[in-house]
């Protein structure tokens, strides 16, 4: 594998070719970025030294967190779903239109930014459980912020449903000629499609081909089909095992592993069950969404994982490796462990590190904080607690 350029020998611009490298990011002419669209993608692949020496196996995490708008892998969506409709004409630059999306956050962030960067402005609808710092994110990045109660999907006030009813609304509320474009993450089509164009290929040149399997969470669903897709049918990667990662109380871990969403023993706590009970955030779903649908029938396992397996999760990797992350990412390296050691030994398992613990601090770090988990001498706990000695 190549090191980053950061710690090997300078490299002259023109070894790039013979050394090319995910950074610098950007054109990869070396020179200026075009604007802030030409820092997402091309994020570095990142080999997770303490999980692979205790597991034995390679565990490695692309680093969305890098992606340089919004910080999430949400940033290749938001771009893609904005470049789809300017090109359809749904979207016109500096006419005053508004871009709405239904969120728990990344993807608001995400949209927020480029929105400014393209000549839109954006509104984000969020449900009010999910942690301060990334509404306050949105109102400093000069978006409209409406922070509702939770609410069914079935609800027309689920945040979703009111995102795409504000859409509606617009040209009656601003009758100037500008439009409303109502992005849908959770159904449109341009949504896994960026991963199919974008992230899976990377992961596939990062690894020169060689991953056996792919993990990760599924908040849409984009990620995992839209890479899934890619590794499977583009770069013809027949045996790599792609996996679920799904955090307690979501569905899509009984869909996958029994076909059904809820056990019938569950059934009746369904209503509830609308929102899923877990302190994680961003993935984990109780209902099949268009792109999760993309790539469900290459999904071959999913791993359950609970929060305080997160949460020591997060702990490890900040204490063995200072990479400090949000829940997701957690989640997804609890399940890259668990796929990696039913794998045999020397196995290649790539994840994905959604975003930076910075997003995550009042609530899920805060946990990590209540549980005493800091002021452990040693998250030595870890792996007993996944079963694995
Ligand atoms: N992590 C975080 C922090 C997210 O916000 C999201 C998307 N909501 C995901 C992971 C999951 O990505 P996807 O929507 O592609 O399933």
């Amino acid at each position: 594998r190549r090191d980053s350029l950061f710690w090997g020998p300078p490299v002259q611009l023109e070894d790039r070719e013979a050394n090319p490298s995910p950074h610098p990011k950007g054109d990869d002419d070396g020179v200026a970025s075009d604007g802030i669209e030409a820092c997402i993608g091309n994020t570095p692949l990142i080999k997770i030294r303490s999980l692979s020496e205790a597991t034995g196996r390679t565990i490695l995490a692309k680093a969305e967190f890098l992606n340089g708008a919004g910080n999430s892998p949400k940033d290749r969506v938001a771009l893609n779903m904005i470049r789809e409709a300017e090109s359809q004409g749904l979207l016109v630059p500096h006419r005053g239109d508004t871009i709405y999306e239904g969120t728990v956050g990344s993807t608001g962030i995400s949209l927020a930014t480029l929105a400014h960067a393209r000549g839109y402005k954006a509104h984000i609808c969020m449900p009010d459980d999910q942690s301060y710092e990334k509404s306050d994110l949105l109102h400093h990045l000069g978006a409209e912020v409406e922070r509702v109660t939770v609410a069914p999907i079935t609800s027309p006030d689920h945040f979703v449903n009111l995102a795409r009813r504000r859409a509606e609304e617009h040209e009656r509320v601003h009758a100037d000629g500008s439009k409303g474009f109502f992005a849908n993450q959770f159904e449109s089509t341009a949504n896994w499609q960026a991963h199919f164009r974008t992230t899976g290929p990377e992961i596939h040149r990062q690894t020169e081909g060689r991953i056996d399997a792919f993990v990760a969470g599924a908040g849409t669903g984009g990620t995992i089909s839209g890479v899934a897709r890619y590794l499977r049918e583009e770069a013809k990667l027949r045996d790599v095992k792609i996996v679920l990662a799904d955090p307690q109380g979501s569905g899509l871990y009984n869909k996958i592993r029994h076909g059904v969403m809820y056990s019938p023993t569950e059934r009746e706590g369904t209503r509830r069950r609308q929102q899923v009970d877990s302190i994680v955030e961003g993935i984990g779903i109780n209902r099949v969404t268009e792109n999760f649908e993309a790539g469900r029938d290459l999904v071959d396992d999913a791993v359950k994982v609970t929060d305080e397996q997160a949460c020591r999760m997060a702990r490890w990797l900040v204490e063995k490796d200072g990479i400090f992350v949000g829940s997701s990412s957690s989640v997804n390296c609890v399940a890259a462990v668990v796929a990696a050691v039913s794998l045999p030994e020397g196995s290649q398992v790539v994840t994905v590190l959604c975003d930076s613990g910075t997003r995550h601090l009042s609530k899920f770090w805060k946990r990590i904080k209540d549980l005493g988990l800091e002021e452990e001498e040693e998250s030595s706990d870890l792996f007993a607690e996944l079963g694995i000695t």
